[in-house]
């Protein structure tokens, strides 16, 4: 039996206790987050999410998506959820009041979000690209187009997609073709085929709107000749009600590894009418901007499925008996142990503890470091944040989607046979974990961005923006011997990590073959770092707050924080020895030698 418990304690304990917000004092829409009003939300995104969409996940799965006549119908029950979820405002947390939204900070909305990802996270991506898509149009599009699409976007009539993918392009957009014809009344013709859309079509909403990449006729060639345009599936009159089909279709739905029940789409667009969102040809430039909070969301999915798969692995290694503890029989009513009595199977569950944990604490602090670079009133501390979470989205992106497979693989290992079989329900969060390494850039990518992109940005300006505070905190607490097992490992790693940053910055000038044959394994570098770091704040944090409390909540965190710095972290010497190692064990072997 699957099991989903949304893990409304942790995330009360690091928004209450954990998050320190004072960067943003003062700033109305942050002091209005009493813990009043954020518990509130939190216990009822936990109920809504454990009792509405978890029980539609393993049937959405088995389910799937199904297509006749260009017509996509979603599985049974997710139109009545959608239709729920909707009208109680849980699609529009981070939308403005003025559009009819909650007008929610990132770090509230982002929990609910991870929330809503684990219990079913097909479901979630019929809402959140709807987001995706009315940031693009809130942030870049006219007064006119606004007025035009944001309400009904908001309140969940209308969704949204995001189609840049193309059957010949997909990390490579500047090869996009699809074309955008100008009309005399301003607005655009648009034809071309896109691939991999998802939600691109479904029966979930009266109206789709397509945010669309196109090149018109006369753009430059690549990257710099892609604008974005809004492309609704009906058109909408001057009332703003529906009127006749924009001669969009869906030419097929894929049949995939996981997110079964998420629609992945064929769509066509044939002489349809698209409006031009944000300048001409900066297209990418527009997207790139709404970047950072969509990789984020990417990020949040492999953490919610790894909270997901975690969640059936305690219970089921606490019920399933197997064999006797090596120390001694430990439950001598039964005809055997339970598989947690094992070190094998508790290395395990810590690990998946440790990483899940970690990741929900980083998720949390970028989450607000993401809200301050939006709305602080300064405006340097805007732009440390904005650069600061430029360095790391790639990171978070790319670490967490990984943590996400690592995670939900291994709670397939502690079900044993009963994890692969589909009835446990095990194996699903892996199948549905496994596309966010792919999409919103593979991770593969992320690294080259981090090491192209985010270390030379400004002359390593935005690596100081990580590297200064946690050299702060080192100092901090060097002479603290109740953190010294949880500092020490920190400053050896992040030694490391400064080493293996110099060396790609020498190596990689001269040949960039060396950056690149270094970037995943820097990346993880530093997602490890970074998780220390987050980890050894909590773990200090608790020590001066509370001191030791046995058994407690706040016991697990120091001993779970422990057990990431002494078992996890270490990987980054491994991953010190694969960069020094260089790119000729990669690039030597020939072409034709594969
Ligand atoms: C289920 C699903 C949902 C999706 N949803 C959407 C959506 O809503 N909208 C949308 O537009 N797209 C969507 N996509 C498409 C997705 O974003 C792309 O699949 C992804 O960007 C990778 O592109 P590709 O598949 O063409 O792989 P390719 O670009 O062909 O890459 C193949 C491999 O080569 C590597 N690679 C490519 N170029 C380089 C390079 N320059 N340097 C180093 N390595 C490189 C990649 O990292 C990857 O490992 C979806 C895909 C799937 C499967």
């Amino acid at each position: 039996m699957a099991t989903f418990k949304a893990p409304v304690d942790d995330i009360k304990y690091l928004i209450n206790e954990f998050l320190d917000t004072s960067e943003l004092n003062g700033n109305p829409m942050f002091d209005d987050m009493t813990p009043d009003l954020t518990d509130a939300i939190f216990e009822e995104a936990g109920k809504i999410t454990e009792t509405l969409l978890f029980p539609l996940n393993r049937s959405g799965d088995e389910q799937g998506c199904s297509i006749d006549n260009g017509k996509v119908t979603t599985p049974d029950g997710f139109k009545e959820a959608y239709q729920e979820m909707s009208e109680a405002g849980w699609g529009n947390l981070t939308c403005k009041t003025e559009h009819g939204g909650q007008g929610l900070p990132h770090y509230i909305a982002n929990a609910v979000d991870e929330m809503m990802i684990s219990s079913n996270m097909s479901f979630s991506i019929y809402m959140g690209l709807t987001i995706g898509a009315y940031n693009a149009v809130e942030k870049f599009a006219t007064d006119e187009l606004k007025q035009k699409f944001l309400l009904n976007m908001v309140s969940g009539k209308w969704s949204g997609t995001m189609c840049l993918t193309e059957p010949h392009c997909g990390t490579d957009l500047g090869l996009i073709r699809t074309k955008a014809l100008p009309l005399e009344d301003g607005s655009y013709d648009i034809t071309g085929s896109k691939i991999f859309i998802s939600a691109g079509e479904h029966d979930l909403t009266e109206n789709i709107l397509h945010l669309v990449l196109a090149r018109t006729p006369d753009a430059p060639d690549g990257i710099k000749g892609i604008s974005l345009f809004i492309v609704p599936k009906i058109n909408i009159d001057s009332e703003g009600s529906l009127a006749e089909a924009n001669h969009v279709s869906c030419s097929g739905i894929e049949h995939k590894m996981g997110i079964k029940a998420s629609s992945t789409c064929s769509i066509e667009f044939e002489n349809s009418n698209g409006y031009l969102v944000g300048e001409l040809n900066k297209g990418m430039k527009a997207m790139f901007i709404m970047m950072n909070s969509a990789r984020i969301h990417v990020g949040i999915q492999g953490l919610a499925l790894a909270h997901t798969s975690y969640c059936g692995a305690v219970v089921y290694a606490k019920e399933r008996l197997q064999g006797r503890a090596l120390t001694g029989i430990k439950h001598p009513d039964k005809v055997a142990d339970p598989l947690i009595v094992h070190p094998n199977v508790r290395r395990m569950l810590i690990t998946m503890k440790a990483y899940t944990e970690g990741a929900r604490a980083l998720s949390t602090w970028l989450s607000f470091k993401l809200d301050v670079s939006y709305q602080s009133n300064n405006p340097q501390q805007r732009q440390q944040a904005d650069e600061l979470v430029s360095l790391l989205t790639p990171v978070f992106k790319s670490f967490l989607t990984d943590i996400g497979e690592t995670v939900t693989s291994m709670g397939i290992q502690v079900y044993g046979g009963h994890g692969y079989i589909r009835e446990n329900g095990m194996e699903q969060y892996l199948r549905d974990a496994r596309i966010c390494r792919i999409y919103e850039g593979t991770n593969g990518i992320q690294a080259l961005d981090l090491v192209g992109r985010k270390l030379p940005a400004h002359m390593g300006r935005y690596l100081r923006h990580f590297f200064h505070p946690l050299s702060a905190f080192l100092e901090q607490h060097a002479e603290d011997k109740k953190m010294s097992a949880y500092i020490q490992p920190l400053a050896k790693s992040f030694t490391r990590l400064q080493n293996a940053t110099l060396f790609i910055a020498q190596r990689g000038l001269a040949n960039p073959d060396e950056a690149g044959a270094a970037a995943s394994d820097y990346l993880k570098m530093f997602g490890l770092v970074a998780m220390a770091y987050i980890w050894s704040k909590m773990v200090a944090q608790i020590l001066h707050d509370k001191g030791d409390m046995p058994d407690s909540f706040y016991d697990a965190k120091l001993k779970t924080g422990l057990f990431f710095m002494q078992r996890l972290l270490p990987e980054t010497g491994s991953l010190l020895s694969n960069i020094m190692s260089g790119s000729d064990n990669i690039m030597s072997l020939g072409e034709n030698q594969f």
